[in-house]
């Protein structure tokens, strides 16, 4: 048994010997045949191995860089990305940030920086034909269906054809011939409803400065360049504790100067904004008229930021400072530094003054005074509103349609304000008064210096900063 392994029994050792050739020895034909075997076998795993690497490994490649090419182009597009275009578009960044500095010469902003983006004839094509159906329509339907009938009709077909041409054909002409045409056929589908949507949103937009959805007061315009800080000014700003006034003391008058008038005046000093003394005495003669009394007495209009002051430090000491603030605002805050406000007391001649009260034959003025342009500045039930406890003798003046309105529905100034700033230009709010017809539109002020409002050429009309965002436009329609 030891032995066993060196001395293998010989019919076993050809089997088991693994082939070999000895190349001393001429090559048998069997010899042959198996180099031949062996050369066909390597060569045939070379081969199918350079089949994979060529057919398989290569296109994955190229598909990957496809997917990156579709999905960066379908992002929406955002301007800071022009200025950090992604490697593997660099040249076509690089001329879409060329033509949309071109476009943007020439066309709005806005459009062309979205519009410069996008590189394909057919993605122009198709967002500018769908964007301006879309911006048809929906301007159609913004317009005021009361007073802008013709101008839907008429404009909006403007708007689609300016859109259309001022639309990508200028940007991509130059740079359609560099996109590959795989991403452009699929850019093309996806990009097009992004691109409408944001062009259709857009176009609405430059088209109300285009004429395109302006109510009819408004197809013959001007614009006006107004300065910006004026929104702190006019006879519609909100003046309650978050807005402050930065008005004090221009363009006052004393009533005292009204010779003919049928009230009384606490000492000769009483001021108001003069635009607002004419309502008022005009207020006090029909109240004269109606109820033949004179013992209206003014205790208070103007007020200075000192006074103010000086009132609401006492108060605090009176009643403490929560109760306080809930009758006396702090200086700054005070309607009474517009000009735009006043108190009313009731003369009693041999003892001073008393309290008015919203009581016959008085309450005449409460229930009447927006005729005049005036409203109850801080009404009943309201205090979560407006901050204060009602004052049935503290007026504002904020003009005739504007007093007719929040009559008419029951509004604070706080909450009036809040639907003007639903109305811009292509949605005036109507307001009828009796006699006469009034279109109010907001103009959101600018982020720079002044702001361009836009104003009708062929009627009057009056503009009011709102103290808190923009401009107030009130268009007398009946002239
Ligand atoms: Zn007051």
């Amino acid at each position: 048994m030891k032995n066993f392994r060196n001395t293998p029994p010989p019919s076993f050792a050809p089997k088991r010997r693994r082939p070999h050739i000895d190349f001393e020895q001429p090559l048998t034909v069997g010899d042959k045949l198996t180099i031949l075997l062996v050369i066909l076998s390597i060569s045939s795993v070379l081969f199918v191995s350079l089949y994979f690497i060529l057919h398989f490994f290569t296109p994955q490649q190229k598909d990957s860089l496809a997917v990156t090419e579709v999905s960066q182009s379908a992002d929406p597009p955002v301007p800071t990305e022009l200025n950090k275009p992604e490697s593997t578009d660099d040249h076509l960044a690089q001329l879409v940030s060329e033509s949309s500095e071109e476009s943007s010469k020439e066309s709005s902003d806005e459009i062309s920086d979205e519009s410069s983006k996008e590189s394909s004839d057919e993605i122009s094509e198709e967002s500018s034909k769908e964007s301006s159906d879309e911006s048809s329509e929906e301007s159609s339907k913004e317009s005021s269906d009361e007073i802008s009938d013709e101008s839907s009709k008429e404009n909006p077909d403007e708007s689609s054809d300016e859109s259309s041409k001022e639309n990508p054909d200028e940007s991509s002409d130059e740079s359609s011939d560099e996109n590959s045409d795989e991403s452009s056929d699929e850019n093309s589908k996806e990009n097009s409803d992004e691109i409408s949507d944001e062009n259709s949103k857009e176009n609405s937009d430059e088209s109300s400065e285009k004429e395109s959805t302006l109510p009819y007061f408004l197809q013959e315009n001007t614009t006006q360049e107004t300065d910006t800080y004026a929104l702190h000014y006019g006879e519609l700003i909100l003046v309650n504790k978050q807005h402050s006034c930065v008005y004090d003391g221009i363009r006052l008058a004393a009533l005292i100067d009204n010779a003919d008038r049928h009230y009384a005046l606490t000492d000769s000093s009483v001021t108001l904004h003069q635009n607002v003394i004419p309502s008022f005495d005009r207020m006090m003669d029909d109240f004269y008229d109606t109820c033949g009394r004179t013992d209206i007495m003014v205790a208070c209009g103007f007020r200075s930021i000192n006074t103010q002051r000086l009132l609401y430090d006492n108060e605090i000491k009176d009643i403490g400072k929560k109760e306080a603030a809930m009758w006396v605002a702090p200086p700054h805050y005070s309607e009474h530094q517009t000009g735009y406000a006043f108190d009313l007391n009731l003369n009693r001649p041999g003892s001073g003054s008393i309290s008015y009260e919203n009581t016959e034959p008085y309450s005449w003025i409460n229930q009447n005074c927006y005729i005049y342009g005036f409203i109850e500045r801080y009404p009943e039930g309201q205090e979560a509103v407006t901050g204060f406890h009602a004052e049935s003798w503290h007026f504002r003046y904020v003009g005739i349609p504007s007093a007719y309105y929040m009559h008419q529905n029951g509004l604070t100034l706080e909450e009036y304000i809040d639907v003007l700033h639903a109305h811009t230009v292509q949605d005036p709010l109507i307001i009828y008064t009796e006699t006469s017809a009034y279109a109010l539109y907001y103009v959101p002020a600018d982020d720079h210096s002044t702001t361009n409002i836009l104003l009708p050429a062929n009627y009057s009309y009056l503009i009011s900063g709102d103290n808190d965002s923009g401009f107030i436009v009130t268009v007398s329609l009946t002239e």
